[in-house]
């Protein structure tokens, strides 16, 4: 079965395969094969996927609730931690309530299908993320996508288009090519068009605004008619993810929502250390700085070798080397000189790339190895 398939996959270079990694030595270090790697794919911005205090803090719930929740929330899997961590979230979002979903996909197909549906429209970019893609196909919404951060296109179909109730969603950090949404525009031509703004905060929580987000970033409070979504995987270390928005939306969520209705709840220990990351990040924000340091660092250095970096205004930096063989050979040279960069190629995205994300934990010399690399290899 799927032979055919696979033959063709692999000679036009895309077979994807799986790399798994030693244990951690640091975020910015992984050991691949047993050999040690600098590490720029990974999304845990801040470094907090090792925080001694956030491995306690779930070492500590482990030890007080066990492991399997057992059960949906709606059942009996939830627990007290459960409720804790909605309240801050909701809070440090600036949101009236939250709810947590067992991670950002899953929130996104569950929560989409909720809140649209047959009359209604959505507007969409149309880089959006996959689990956006799939929320909106889901749902019995018309789809209507816009190019890919033109709020001039958006204007248009959304005068055009008359719907029961019109949803316009972004990614505000756009994961493959790093750039932001203009949300400031965005938000402006939904409240005159009476439209809900949902935004996935995925990669802007944690990492934009002071580590706020999005919304704080641009500085538009958050209303009436925003949904804002958001995990607790990438800068925050930890797993899974919310939506934070007004309590009628998330009571409509935890009523309709199917993926938070039909799926057990997430181990109790991983709200611990979500709390915890939320405190670290609450209560000290060198890690964010060190972030945006470290991007500055890397970015300039990128862009003197003259590489094309596309639109990218944060830690995930795409580098254009070439078409898809370059950058897979690109990528393994790297890998060569025991650095872990992976080469992003279609259908994932249109302009094949490497993808490098760079973090609080990497050190200058990890930056600049990498660019020593860089400028041998170009
Ligand atoms: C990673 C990501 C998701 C999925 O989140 P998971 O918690 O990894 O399932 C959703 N949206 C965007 C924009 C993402 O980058």
């Amino acid at each position: 079965m799927f032979f055919e398939e696979l033959e063709r996959l692999r000679q036009d270079n895309l077979f994807r395969q799986i790399r798994d990694r030693g244990p951690a030595c640091t975020t910015a270090k992984i050991l691949i094969n047993g050999i040690e790697h600098i590490n720029f794919s990974s999304n845990d911005y801040l470094g907090l996927a090792n925080h001694p205090s956030i491995t306690e803090a779930a070492k500590k719930a482990l030890d007080k609730y066990g492991f399997g929740s057992g059960a949906s929330r709606l059942l009996s899997g939830g627990t007290e931690l459960h409720g804790e961590l909605e309240r801050k979230i909701a809070e440090f979002k600036g949101a009236e309530a939250a709810l947590i979903f067992n991670s950002g996909y899953t929130a996104n197909i569950s929560a989409i299908p909720a809140i649209a549906g047959e009359g209604d429209v959505i507007f969409s970019d149309e880089l959006n993320h996959a689990s956006i893609i799939d929320g909106c196909r889901l749902s019995r919404a018309k789809k209507a996508i816009y190019r890919h951060r033109d709020v001039e296109h958006l204007s248009e179909l959304i005068k055009k288009e008359n719907g029961k109730r019109k949803i316009v969603i972004t990614d505000t950090v756009f994961s493959m090519d790093g750039d932001i949404a203009p949300l400031k525009e965005i938000s402006d031509i939904c409240q005159r068009h009476n439209a809900i703004l949902y935004i996935d905060d995925a990669h802007g929580t944690g990492v934009l605004g002071n580590g706020k987000g999005a919304l704080s970033h641009f500085g538009i409070k958050p209303g009436h008619k925003i949904i804002q979504m958001g995990t607790f995987s990438k800068a925050l270390g930890s797993y899974g993810a919310f939506i934070a928005a007004d309590k009628n939306v998330t009571d409509w969520l935890t009523n309709t929502a199917r993926g938070f209705i039909y799926s057990t709840a997430l181990p109790a220990c991983i709200f611990a250390a979500s709390i915890e990351a939320l405190k670290i990040l609450q209560n000290d924000l060198s890690l964010v700085k060190k972030l945006w340091q470290n991007r500055e660092r890397l970015f300039k250095g990128i862009k003197d070798l003259k590489f094309d970096t596309i639109d990218s205004e944060t830690p995930i930096i795409p580098v254009v080397v070439g078409d898809t063989n370059t950058t897979l050979k690109f990528s393994e040279l790297l890998m060569s000189h025991n650095i872990y960069a992976p080469a992003i190629r279609p259908p994932t995205v249109k302009v094949p790339r490497l993808r490098v994300t760079v973090t609080a934990a990497h050190t200058e010399d990890d930056i600049d190895e990498l660019l020593k690399v860089l400028l041998f290899a170009k």
